[in-house]
């Protein structure tokens, strides 16, 4: 993995200790040019930065050190704690909503990942659009979270990520730590995925479609009570 070292004027006057850095945030730039980037965050007038920038060929543009804290995400919150700047790292890949991502940019997203995540106390790697949603739609559809879930394993601690709780492989471990699963321990992993990944039920989604029903016929009433005054 190349790494081009980088410096930016648009960063908090103080930074924080590796044990702070609690979450990875991940954003596409927008573009596949990667100098667009790179020299708007060398602006001061830009007031936006992010730890690194990936290209499309997997150069790495670092930005100061990940003790800095620089200026990606905004008006952000996450599990409670708004501005995400202060206890995150930002990783801008180079690329758009259509686009996608290339292996080489995986590849060298992955190297960064594991190297911070081993350093700090990182135990979220989360899109933009998880920290600001409605605000930011990055990484979007196109980027492969399940890859990113790949790459980690129970003992790296990881709470959350793609937004959604991170739920090791239970075959895998008993592979690893020797541990005998009883057969038909009651779920499958794909079971408890798409539990949680659907995150609201059958039962709410039917409560839901209830009340704009409701809210529906009550607007219409309202609407004929008007209409009887009127004439
Ligand atoms: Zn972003």
């Amino acid at each position: 993995m190349d790494v081009t070292q980088c410096s930016t004027p648009n960063k908090s006057a103080k930074g924080r200790m590796t044990k702070d850095i609690t979450l990875a945030v991940i954003h596409y730039t927008g573009s596949e040019n990667e100098q667009g980037a790179v020299s708007w965050f060398k602006n001061p007038d830009a007031k936006v930065s992010a730890h690194y920038v990936i290209a499309r060929n997997g150069e790495v543009f670092q930005f100061e050190t990940i003790t800095a804290k620089l200026w990606h995400a905004g008006d952000s919150t996450w599990q409670g704690c708004k501005w995400c700047n202060g206890y995150s790292i930002g990783y801008e890949i180079c690329g758009t909503y259509e686009s996608g991502f290339t292996e080489e940019q995986y590849d060298s997203l992955r190297q960064l990942l594991l190297k911070d995540v081993e350093s700090t106390a990182i135990d979220s790697i989360v899109g933009h659009e998880h920290i600001a949603p409605g605000r930011k739609i990055d990484p979007g559809p196109n980027f492969d979270w399940d890859r990113v879930r790949d790459w980690f394993d129970i003992d790296d601690h990881m709470k959350f990520i793609g937004g959604v709780p991170f739920v090791s492989k239970p075959e895998e471990l008993a592979e690893e730590k020797e541990v005998v699963l009883a057969p038909n321990a009651g779920f499958s992993l794909e079971e408890v995925t798409v539990e949680i990944n659907s995150g609201i039920s059958e039962e709410e989604e039917k409560e839901e479609k209830r009340e704009t029903a409701t809210g529906f016929a009550s607007f219409i009433v309202s609407i004929i009570k008007m209409l009887e005054k009127l004439f």
